[in-house]
């Protein structure tokens, strides 16, 4: 990997970003106000959007592959001419979306798309089908993952598999290395988009520089504590109301940890018309609100919030790595741990489950506001 590994210094980046935006529509994170928000890059004005590489995005990239919302399809009412009284519906599914890259994405997110593919092409459940829409973007993006040259007292990632400099899922990983980045290819997709003027080969000061910087990042997080019995522990907690009374004591039911969240990757559809048009949206949804589970008839088989924090602790820790090959659905980003507007910590709940801390809930709610002080 290391002889086809490219070089660019950070001045020649807008650069670099604008002739890849003749083939992609490119992504970066950019920072607006206290947040870090992934946005189209434009290559109109390269220097006036650089990505925002020092802090972490405050929102996953999850949305630029699987939108907030998006048509699945388009409708139109009318008249059967052969049969008066009658109508007919057109339908239509809008066309593919072009190629995007994203540039920046920190390792957690990348290793977020891992955990949708397997839900997405239909495997681990017997005739499960494969959704286009999702699949068709996942197939055209490219990912530049950044390795993080500095850890958040939020993040875990090395609790679920993950590492600051994890290249699982990347086109192309690059690292800080001096004046500028190391780019090691990935794929052969990622190794193409290396092909440019604007790109020196690494020599060896830099490779040097950019396995420093990783092997920093790395000291920087504390050493994981073992959750491989996670699941196990869980499935025997799933009775135990006490429990998860006490860990959803301090849960509002906003959602926002499901919707910053790289993994969660649940939707509602919806038909929407104007006259004789409409479209039918699929939409994110998220599991920690009430109205998730709340059936036509007004029962709800998650009415309270500690069934539904059981739930999503439940899936990411015990179900979905029982479907996908013992994968956990979380990668340790800890965003859900910094946004979450009244402490609920993740990582102590698994913990808690395991029997390795019974530790205190918080006493008050912190002033956490996403994309605020880290
Ligand atoms: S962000 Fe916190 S308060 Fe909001 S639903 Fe998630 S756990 Fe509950
Ligand atoms: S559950 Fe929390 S820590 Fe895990 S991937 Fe989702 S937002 Fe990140």
């Amino acid at each position: 990997m290391e002889a086809s590994s490219k070089f660019i210094a950070r001045t020649a980046l807008a650069g670099w970003l604008g002739e890849l935006s003749a083939r992609f529509r490119v992504w970066a994170p950019r920072r607006e106000g206290r947040a870090v928000l992934y946005r189209p890059f434009d290559p109109q004005a390269p220097e006036d959007n650089l990505p925002e590489l020092d802090k972490k995005p405050t929102e996953s990239a999850k949305h630029i592959i699987f939108p907030r919302s998006e048509p699945l399809i388009n409708f139109r009412r009318k008249r059967d001419p052969e049969h008066p009284g009658q109508f007919l519906l057109d339908l239509r599914v809008p066309e593919a979306p072009g190629p995007s890259l994203i540039f920046g994405l920190p390792p957690c997110d990348a290793r977020g798309f891992m955990v949708f593919d397997p839900v997405y092409n239909g495997s681990g459940t017997d005739g499960q089908a494969r959704d286009i829409y999702y699949l068709r973007r996942r197939a055209a993006a490219l990912l530049i993952v950044r390795s993080c040259s500095r850890t958040l007292s939020t993040c875990f990632c090395n609790w679920v598999g993950g590492a600051p400099d994890s290249a699982e899922g990347a086109d192309i990983l690059a690292s800080e290395a001096e004046d500028g980045f190391l780019l090691e290819p990935v794929s052969s997709e990622g190794a193409a988009a290396l092909d440019s003027g604007l790109l020196v080969p690494a020599d060896e000061n830099r490779l040097k520089a950019a396995q420093a910087a990783r092997d920093e990042a790395k000291k920087t997080l504390k050493p994981a504590p073992d959750i491989s019995g996670a699941g196990k522990a869980l499935l025997e907690r799933f009775e135990d109301a006490a429990f998860w009374k006490g860990e959803a004591a301090h849960c509002l039911s906003c959602g926002i940890c499901t919707f910053l969240c790289p993994t969660c990757y649940c939707f509602n559809v919806t038909d929407e018309t104007a006259g004789a048009n409409g479209v039918r949206l699929r939409s994110w949804d998220a599991c920690m609100t009430p109205l998730f589970t709340l059936e036509a008839s007004g029962h709800n088989p998650r009415q309270d919030k500690a069934a539904r924090l059981k739930n999503r602790i439940g899936h990411k820790f015990s179900y979905y790595p029982e479907l996908h090959e013992a994968r956990f659905a979380c990668v340790g980003c800890g965003r859900c741990i910094k946004s979450c507007p009244s402490g609920v910590d993740i990582r102590r709940i698994v913990t808690d489950s395991v029997g390795l801390t019974q530790s205190p809930k918080p006493k008050a709610a912190p002033r956490n506001i996403p994309g605020g002080k880290e």
